[in-house]
């Protein structure tokens, strides 16, 4: 599967920024036909509308019902000012004033009971929404988390969802009330006077052409809006982040970076002032049209009056429902506008929805179980996919450089039981060795096998099962140290918990903090050091208890007590597993049953400690250069 490097990225201050996003985004709208809506988005969106489809029937029959209620009180003024008054009734004047009170009423509690009811679906289709993009993302090899800014993803998920409550709540209970006004109102004016009614529809086109134009002006205002925020979302997230902030401080780049955010910031605030003002513009328009179509009426209409052709609250009554038959026109005008807004929100999602896994788990993956535990990599060659690669559809149109690759002919085994340790210089691919085992990623050529098993042929979800890992960089959430524990098994009883810490030298320390297991943890809770968060996520390997362990030993310094609980620690872990070691402590090289040594993405060398070092070769170079001064100290 060739990626080949697919059209260049744009870069701000050395960072890359929004991954071929614009040239999805440019490309569907050249295949627009006139910068319209496409059919099948509108097909997909109607999709998700579907399942409320009951709470819809009863939300149009309100609207309907409204629409009709609206109408009857400039036909009481009619009343009132035609009968009611010349004949002195007092009785019927009251009735009438009566029934406008009561009409006002009853179409309020009406829409109290269609709001509720639009409310309910639009939240509802916003966490059907929420929940596949976050099932869609969570299918996403590591490729795409690296090669994605995590404030993009955020931001898609949160800014783009909530967007979709305007289409849902908003614009299309707009657009039926304003269609059924509209029905209601010409059914009312044509039955008053249908000369006077031809007249009052005879300027409608005129409402529609700013519109579209707007419209779609509006259109490409919005994708460019979502598409700054989101960028200046992921830089605030990147900047304003711990590590972000370290690296900012250190370097001084305090001035340049706020300036390089002011920029970002001043694109979203441009394109936000120029957003309401389009639509300012249009509202302003069409609210002249609205203006000529009364003053017609009245100079025709009082005419008609004079001549005695109409009454005079006839020609009131007309001109308040002429009202009612434009404010609808204009919302829909606008209404316009918001539809392709919230189509351009849509179609954001959707290309996340739409993204392909390219670790794909095939429908009848098996499980691996009984796991032996033999590991064995036949010929492998990787290269990372390139963040542009991730967007199945974007075009092939780039230079097409080859990519460097990260592991090139890779052939080894690990038989069950046996301990391998990965040796070799920074970037030799070692890292992206142990990436592959538990197929974050697959290779892009040759294969690797899990007791005979090529690793593509089994579950995703099953194969990991029988594998742990522990970091370098020990992630913990923000949680209880119990919660983080038992992350790696749901299952497991109080007492399998503390005996894993206990065999992870953590159980005491544990034991010595405030809340003790409750202790919150994490980004934002109780700060752990290197040794601590390391034994702790030694347990949750222990608590798995797995065929295949993983393990990347930490090159930062710990101090000897530590150093000595981490390596107690990881004898317990190691015991009777195979086990794949990034090893650094030449504790863990010297018991290895294989040592791979590894450079530029190369197997150069296999074979026990003792006969790599009689060989000569890079590793004794390396052991010399690292373990030289140890070994001659002792
Ligand atoms: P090691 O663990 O031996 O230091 P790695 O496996 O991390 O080496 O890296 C092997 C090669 O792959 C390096 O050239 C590195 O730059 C490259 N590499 C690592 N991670 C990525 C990534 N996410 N995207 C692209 N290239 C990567």
């Amino acid at each position: 599967m060739p990626r080949g490097l697919r059209g260049a990225m744009s870069t701000t201050g050395g960072i890359t920024r929004t991954y071929g996003l614009h040239r999805h985004f440019s490309r569907s709208d050249s295949d627009r036909p006139s910068g319209g809506i496409r059919r099948a988005t509108l097909r997909r969106i109607a999709g998700y509308f579907k399942p409320y489809w009951k709470w819809w029937v009863v939300i149009m029959m309100c609207v309907g019902a409204i629409a009709g209620l609206n109408v009857l009180p400039p036909i009481c003024v009619a009343g009132i000012i035609d009968l009611a008054i010349p004949r002195e009734d007092q009785r019927l004047l009251l009735l009438l004033a009566g029934a406008m009170v009561g009409l006002a009423m009853t179409s309020g509690l009406i829409s109290v009971l269609q709001q509720t009811l639009t409310a309910k679906t639009g939240q509802s289709i916003m966490f059907d929404l929420r929940n596949e993009l976050y099932r869609r993302l969570q299918q996403q090899s590591l490729g795409f988390y690296t090669a994605t800014r995590s404030g993009e993803i955020v931001s898609r998920i949160n800014n783009d969802v909530n967007a979709v409550q305007n289409v849902t709540t908003r614009t299309l209970l707009a657009i039926a009330s304003n269609l059924a006004a509209l029905t209601a109102t010409s059914i009312a004016l044509f039955s008053m006077n249908w000369r006077l009614a031809l007249m009052a529809v005879a300027i409608v086109p005129a409402f529609y052409l700013p519109s579209r134009i707007v419209g779609r002006i509006r259109h490409r205002l919005s994708t460019r809006t979502q598409e700054s925020q989101a960028s200046l979302l992921a830089f605030m997230n990147e900047r304003l982040h711990v590590s972000g902030a370290i690296l900012t401080k250190i370097f001084s780049q305090e001035d340049a970076d706020a300036e390089d955010f002011a920029d970002r910031s001043a694109e979203v605030r441009d394109l936000g002032v120029k957003q309401a003002v389009v639509g300012r513009w249009l509202f302003m328009i069409l609210s002249v049209f609205s203006a000529v179509g009364p003053a017609l009426i009245y100079w025709y209409g009082g005419r008609e009056v004079i001549r005695e052709e109409l009454t005079t609250g006839l020609l009131v009554a007309f001109a308040a429902l002429l009202t009612l038959l434009y404010r609808p026109l204009v919302q829909l005008a606008t209404v316009y506008v918001d539809i392709q807004a919230a189509v351009a929100v849509f179609e954001r999602i959707f290309e996340y929805l739409d993204l392909s896994p390219d670790v794909e788990n095939k429908p009848d993956g098996q499980d691996p179980a009984p796991v032996r535990g033999r590991i064995e990599f036949e010929g492998v060659g990787f290269s990372y996919p390139t963040p542009l690669a991730i967007f199945t559809e974007a075009e092939d149109d780039g230079p097409s450089r080859p990519k460097p690759f990260a592991l090139n002919e890779v052939s080894f085994a690990i038989e069950p039981g046996e301990q391998a340790a990965l040796v070799g210089p920074s970037g030799a691919g070692k890292t992206t060795i142990t990436y592959l085992v538990p197929r974050f990623y697959d290779p892009d050529e040759g294969r690797i096998t899990l007791d005979g098993h090529d690793l593509r042929d089994l579950d995703q979800k099953l194969l990991r099962r029988h594998m742990a890992m522990v970091t370098q960089e020990t992630f913990l959430f923000h949680a209880s140290i119990c919660e983080n524990l038992l992350y790696a098994n749901p299952n497991a009883g109080l007492d399998e918990m503390t005996a894993a810490c206990r065999a992870a030298h953590i159980h005491d320390f544990i034991e010595s903090l405030p809340d003790k297991y409750e202790t919150i943890v994490g980004e934002r809770g109780f700060r752990l050091s290197g040794g601590e968060k390391q034994r702790i996520s030694i347990a949750r390997a222990l608590l798995k208890d797995p065929d295949i362990l993983i393990l990347d030993e930490a090159t930062s310094n710990l101090d000897a007590t530590s150093e000595y609980l981490i390596q107690e620690a990881l004898e317990t872990l190691l015991r009777g597993r195979t086990s794949l070691i990034i090893a650094h402590r030449l504790s863990t090289i010297l018991s290895s049953d294989k040592i791979v040594v590894m450079d530029e993405g190369r197997v150069v060398d296999i074979g026990r400690h003792e006969d790599l070092l009689r060989r000569g070769g890079l590793y004794a170079r390396l052991f010399h250069q690292q373990f030289g001064k140890v070994i001659d100290n002792s």
